[in-house]
């Protein structure tokens, strides 16, 4: 049995007590155990500061980028066993395994190079000197220094790999050291590649911790120059929000929490067009890819009302052909949910939709045996494709407000809706989009320029990423549930109100803007560009 330790003070160290299990959700084995208890978190994280800090802080960002291309050629070196660990630990399929594992390398080699760009300085100035007085020389200069703190960062079960090595990337060229914790029941691949970086990457002392499960006391030793990013729940974000406000100092927090992502079909759209085939491959590629286990995937779809039975039909084909199963059964298309705590809740979402919405494909039932590949009789955590609609967009409160985080989607109507709603379809649709009170990601896909801009300018600030997909770029674009280091992601009110990534603006959260006022002639010699 595979025991796994916490990477504190420069060591690998072992927790006392009671542990808990790591599970291979196909077949319910124990493949790992962890426990945190009695380890000294609060000496890690003044390690971390004391000396992780002031070790980066040394090194200018071309320097940064150097570690994290050190640490994204050293875990893809290591790519086929990762995968692995990542198909047994999260059941995820090898194509969910390798979107997991390729999004940690390849965001790392993204900051590695936009460090290389940024070169010899060690922090950034933020626009020019203004001149404060008549005369020319006495001068306003606004930069962004490191945080002379420790940054928390807290993962949920999902995305093990490339949550925890996006966050590690920002942090690290930012100059702001890290102490990282994985959900605890999916923890095993981020142990994996922590064990591999700390081994070969020769980081600076202090420069990276790993905390492997429950977060113990973390949250109570966090000091004002501090910073935890959060994602998981909304209701856990709320939670450990609240905490860190209460610390002394005010933590700066991030937050990435739920969201009821939406895909929109605009009503220039017909059967056979190629947009029409590229939202259906989206949509279907969310409902499976993860199982359904991604933040940004999409949970309601919004049609208008004259194609809500094409949709349904034409979903409910495409959704037929998913083969369910152990994820190294050959044929697999979508493996088990991560743990048998997300089944339940998972089925206990479906049941509370099903309220106001009617299910036309799968439901809360484990699939039957025979359905199943690869899977001995009642073990693991298997729930099946599933599909709802609601006729009346508006009165589906729940499918606004609940995230079933599984295989899961609503369709929704839109015009001409039976609640009679009349008027700009645009602004109906982006109407029903915001009643999700804030989401990561909304898709639209329409060749109507004037409906696009309707939608959009209303759309727009419910959510932190809108993609627009018209017929040029139907074949090129990423699908709407991926996420890009250039691009921020985070979303508005219940998606967290957080920010990541997004190139340098991922470097916001891990820096104080200052406003430096001065002598030009001086300023310029300290900070360069005055
Ligand atoms: P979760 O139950 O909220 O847990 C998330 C993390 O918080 C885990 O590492 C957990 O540790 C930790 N945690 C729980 N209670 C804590 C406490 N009192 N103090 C410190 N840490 C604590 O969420 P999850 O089930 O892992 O993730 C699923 C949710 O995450 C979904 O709702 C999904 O939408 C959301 N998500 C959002 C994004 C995004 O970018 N917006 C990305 C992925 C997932 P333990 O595991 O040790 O309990």
């Amino acid at each position: 049995m595979i025991r796994l330790t916490s990477y504190l003070n420069d060591a690998w160290h072992q927790g006392q007590g009671p542990t808990r299990p790591l599970v291979d959700p196909s077949t319910g084995q124990t493949l790992a155990e962890t426990t945190t208890a009695g380890l000294d978190i609060k000496a890690a994280l003044t390690h971390a500061r004391t000396v992780g800090g002031p070790a980066l802080r040394a090194l200018s960002f071309a320097d940064r980028g150097a570690l994290l291309k050190a640490m994204s050629r050293a875990l893809h070196k290591h790519r086929e066993a990762l995968i692995d660990v990542s198909m047994a630990n999260n059941g995820a399929t090898r194509g969910d395994a390798k979107f997991d594992v390729d999004g940690a390398t390849g965001t790392l080699a993204w900051y590695a190079s936009l460090g290389r760009r940024l070169g010899d300085a060690h922090f950034l100035l933020d626009g020019d000197a203004e001149r404060l007085s008549q005369g020319a020389r006495f001068v306003g200069q606004h930069v962004r220094l490191p945080r002379p703190g420790v940054a928390v960062h807290i993962n949920a079960f999902n995305f093990p790999a490339w949550g925890t090595f996006e966050k590690i990337a920002v942090s690290i060229l930012a100059g702001v050291p890290v102490l990282t914790k994985p959900a605890t029941a999916t923890a095993l691949v981020a142990w994996q590649m922590a064990r591999i970086v700390l081994e070969e990457c020769d980081l600076p002392p202090g420069s990276l911790s790993f905390l492997a499960g429950p977060a113990q006391d973390l949250l109570a030793h966090l000091g004002p120059q501090d910073l935890l990013a959060f994602t998981g729940s909304a209701q856990t974000g709320s939670k450990l929000r609240a905490a860190a406000m209460a610390a002394p100092g005010s933590v700066r927090v991030n937050v990435e929490a739920d969201s009821l992502n939406a895909a929109v079909l605009g009503p220039d759209v017909a059967p056979g067009d190629d947009i029409w085939a590229a939202f259906l491959r989206n949509v279907v590629k969310d409902l499976v890819q993860k199982t359904g286990q991604k933040c940004t995937a999409v949970r309601r779809v919004l049609v208008p009302a004259h194609h809500l039975d094409d949709v349904v039909a034409a979903l409910k084909e495409e959704l037929a052909q998913v083969v369910v199963g152990d994820p190294r059964a050959p044929g697999v298309t979508m493996g088990p949910v991560a743990t048998a705590a997300q089944l339940r809740d998972a089925r206990a979402g479906i049941r509370r939709l099903s309220d106001q919405a009617q299910v036309v494909l799968g439901g809360t039932d484990r699939p039957d045996s025979t359905a199943l590949k690869g899977v001995t009789a009642g073990k693991g955590f298997f729930i099946a494709p599933t599909l709802l609609v609601a006729r009346n967009a508006r009165a589906a409160t729940q499918v606004h407000r609940h995230e079933v985080f599984g295989p899961c989607a609503t369709v929704l109507p839109y015009a001409g809706a039976t609640d009679g709603s009349t008027g700009n379809t645009a602004t109906e649709a982006a109407e029903i989009v915001a009643l999700g009170q804030g989401s990561l990601v909304s898709t639209v896909y329409t060749n109507d320029r004037d409906w696009l801009g309707d939608f959009l300018l209303q759309a727009g600030p419910w959510n932190g990423r809108v993609m627009a997909i018209s017929k040029k770029v139907a074949d090129q674009a990423t699908p709407p549930g991926m996420v890009l280091p250039s691009c921020v992601h985070g979303g508005p009110g219940r998606a967290g109100g957080g920010e990541e990534l997004g190139g340098l603006r991922g470097l916001d959260f891990y820096t104080n803007r200052v406003a430096v006022q001065g002598d030009r002639g001086l300023l310029k010699k300290i900070l360069g560009e005055a």
